[in-house]
């Protein structure tokens, strides 16, 4: 929201989350603003009043993202077959579409297609974080692209991409929560089916490629408030308190877990891998 102060002095007030459950009720974060109307040659001066996080990485505005993003566009390569096929996920709590994208190189005979590995891509579960859509829009756009080591890459894997896991939360210009007001990436190992549908349904079907030991990778993209740069985040397995010898063991293996991520998710989402990392790519 904007307030006019004088002349062309605006407060600018962020909403908190619709219908917010969080503990202190005031999801809020600046991801994106954009001015429309303004005047070439004028000084305008804009208050941000209400930062909850006033010394994160998006407080300053070093970053202007894409505006909210609800589509995900594909431009193929011409005259090949599509490697792409879109299907339905999900329907949300409001009726939106949570559209799922299958990419794979569909020539291959059905014996090698029902060999092939997963890599699950998901994105967006934090509508504000539009730099997470920005991420994914790269990767679909690589993987569907006639570039040869796209192509390697749909001969080896079938990728899954849940572009947006969280459309309710975008249409009501959340910054992290659903209609339903919860933190949905607080939800998967609770997912309730008429609650937070999304999450109950992208977990089916990691579940089910679990269960058939083809899920290969699986990266669920976000973006950071006061984090820099690109980074990763692994699972550790800690169930029992590990000694110190384990944890530096663990914290190796997860470095390393990471920088193989790492390859494969700057491959997709930027479209480009040194030759020399191409083995390690498909070593993943
Ligand atoms: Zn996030």
């Amino acid at each position: 929201m904007a307030v006019h102060v004088r002349g062309n002095e605006y407060d600018l007030l962020m909403s908190n989350d619709l219908n917010d459950r969080s503990a202190n009720s005031n999801t809020t974060q600046w991801f994106h603003f954009a001015v429309w109307n303004a005047q070439p040659g004028v000084t305008y001066k804009l208050n941000l009043v209400n930062f909850s996080k006033p010394a994160s990485l998006f407080g300053d505005l070093q970053q202007q993202l894409a505006s909210l993003m609800l589509h995900c566009s594909l431009r193929l390569p011409p005259g090949q077959p599509s490697p792409v096929v879109r299907s339905l996920l999900c329907y949300t709590l409001t009726g939106q579409r949570c559209d799922m994208l299958t990419i794979t190189d569909f020539a291959a005979s059905a014996t090698e297609l029902s060999s092939r590995e997963y890599v699950v891509i998901t994105a967006r579960v934090h509508p504000g974080e539009t730099c997470a859509s920005w991420i994914a829009q790269g990767a679909v756009d690589f993987l569907v692209s006639d570039d040869p080591l796209a192509q390697r890459l749909r001969r080896c894997f079938v990728f899954k991409l849940v572009p947006m896991l969280n459309p309710d939360g975008v249409v009501a210009g959340n910054y992290r929560s659903s209609l339903a007001g919860v933190d949905l990436n607080r939800c998967w190992d609770k997912a309730i089916q008429q609650l937070h549908p999304t999450i109950f349904h992208a977990r089916k079907l990691l579940e089910a490629l679990v269960d058939a030991g083809r899920l290969a990778l699986t990266i669920d993209i976000h973006g950071h408030s006061s984090a820099l740069d690109a980074f990763f985040y692994g699972c550790e397995p800690l169930l029992v308190k590990p000694t110190a010898a384990e944890r530096r063991e663990t914290k190796a293996a997860a470095a390393a877990a990471a920088a193989a991520a790492g390859s494969v998710l700057t491959a997709l989402a930027v479209g480009r891998l040194a030759e020399s990392d191409d083995q390690q790519l498909l070593a993943v």
